[in-house]
Order: structure tokens, then sequence, then C-alpha cells
């Protein structure tokens, strides 16, 4: 069975008192993963190392970072690449958030080359993409989308692509209480994989895990996940409560 994800992204929130908090409420839950089953900590980069040393190399937990750079190192104040991130034991990163596409103008081309730096130096990326509202109501998203898998991940050698976990966040869903219905969700992570097939084969694409984001709640993520190609989320605003991040944990296949 394909990896079955529960990545909470913490974005720009809680201090590191409360995060501490909420990672210890998480281990002590009384959960147990399933072999295929994953939970990620996407927490701002201060708290990576506490994160990594919360979760104490408990199987089946990482911490990861939110972003990192498209530059190897140098002048680049106040950036972090991801040599210091793999210095720091970081083994995931999210790449291409729609809020990191939005403020910060993040092109597919750049996303590419974070991609690359990533796995050079042994990072799985957490590759997001999803289409805007207009995008979506003038019927193009599945273009849209396969336009950022194309631009971002197609130049990788299948050993490569192999290591890309991909986030279906739609944006008109992220923070907004609105989630994609089941079978827009399961229709769209479908598409991705026959767009995946297309290029690197069958047996690739049926192996790579692709998660839903946007607006993923206790009521939902069963559902939801329970969808043929939907391989868990990634979860924004539930994840900042350690009960409904429990339960989603849960929900995974
Ligand atoms: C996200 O941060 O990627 C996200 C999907 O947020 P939310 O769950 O709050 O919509």
């Amino acid at each position: 069975m394909r990896q079955q994800i529960a990545a909470a992204n913490w974005k720009m929130n809680l201090t590191l008192q409360q995060g501490e908090e909420l990672i210890d409420k998480v281990l002590n839950a009384g959960l147990t993963l399933k072999e295929q089953q994953s939970v990620l900590f996407a927490v701002p980069f201060p708290y990576l190392p506490m994160t990594r040393q919360k979760l104490g190399g408990k199987p089946g937990y990482f911490a990861c970072a939110q972003n990192c750079y498209d530059k190897k190192s140098g002048a680049y104040t106040g950036e972090v690449s991801a040599e210091m991130l793999k210095s720091i034991g970081i083994a995931y990163a999210v790449l291409g958030h729609s809020e990191r596409r939005e403020y910060f103008k993040e092109t597919n081309e750049m996303l590419a080359s974070k991609i690359d730096l990533c796995l050079e130096n042994g990072i799985r990326p957490v590759f997001c993409c999803g289409e805007s509202l207009h995008v979506r109501e003038s019927g193009n998203q599945n273009r849209f989308v396969e336009i950022q898998l194309r631009e971002s991940l197609f130049h990788l050698t299948p050993e490569d692509l192999k290591k890309i976990i991909i986030a279906y966040e739609p944006i008109w869903a992220i923070g907004t209480g609105k989630t994609a219905t089941t079978a827009q969700a399961q229709d769209m992570h479908a598409y991705l994989r026959l767009v995946l097939q297309d290029h690197y084969g069958k047996e690739l694409a049926d192996s790579m895990p692709i998660l839903y984001g946007g607006s993923v709640k206790v009521s939902n993520a069963h559902e939801l996940f329970s969808s043929p190609d939907v391989d868990g989320g990634l979860i924004g605003g539930a994840s900042l409560v350690a009960e409904d991040f429990i339960e989603i944990i849960r929900s995974l296949k």
C-alpha cells in the first residue's frame, strides 16, 4: 500500500511552548501507526530542533520544514537552505504552498530548483499544487495543475520522482472552511496520477502519495481519505488543535 500521510502545517502560528504542548498531546494519544502511515509536523524553522527532539525518532513521525530557499548558499539574508535543514536532521520539506506562491511570488521554475536542492540533500519534498477559484470556475483546473507538475517535477529522473509527495490543495479551499467535495478531490488526484503515468509509467504513478489539502477537518477527513487516490492530507487550521489532529490521523487508511 502507498504511504498514507497526515501532515500538519502550522504556518506562522503557535509559540514554542504551545507547539511543545501540542506535540506532547499527539504523542500521548495512544495512536498506533500502521506500517504505511506517517505523521509530519511542518513547523516554523525555529521549532524544527524541538520537534525533532520531541519525536525522538519515533517510527512514522517526522519534523518537516515549511520551505527552503532556491539557492545553495550565499548572501541571502534571512533565508534557509536545504543543506542547513539537512545539517539539523530534517528529512521533509513542504515546497510551493499556495501562500508562498501568492505572497512570495514563487514560480514553478523556482520550485524546480528548490526540489533539486532538497533531493540533493536527502530531503523529501511535499510539493503543493492547486488552482484558484477563477481557474476552477473556468473549468481549466486539470490543465493548470498539470502544468505545475510538469514545470517543477518532470525534469526529475524516476528515481528522484519516487521521493516526492504531492499535495493537491485547491486555493479556494485553503483556510476558507470550504472543502473540495470528495468527488472533486478524487477526480483531480486520479487525473494527476494519469499525468504521472503518461510520463513515468503506471508503476511509479501508482506508488506516489498524493495528499489532499484544503479545510480538512475531523468531520470530513475519513470520507476524503477513503477515496482510492487520496493518500492523506496536508492540514492547516485543524492541525493546531491537538484533539482534532489526532482524530484526523486516526482517519488515515
Ligand atoms: C494548508 O495550510 O495547507 C491548508 C490546507 O490549510 P487549511 O487546512 O486551514 O485549509
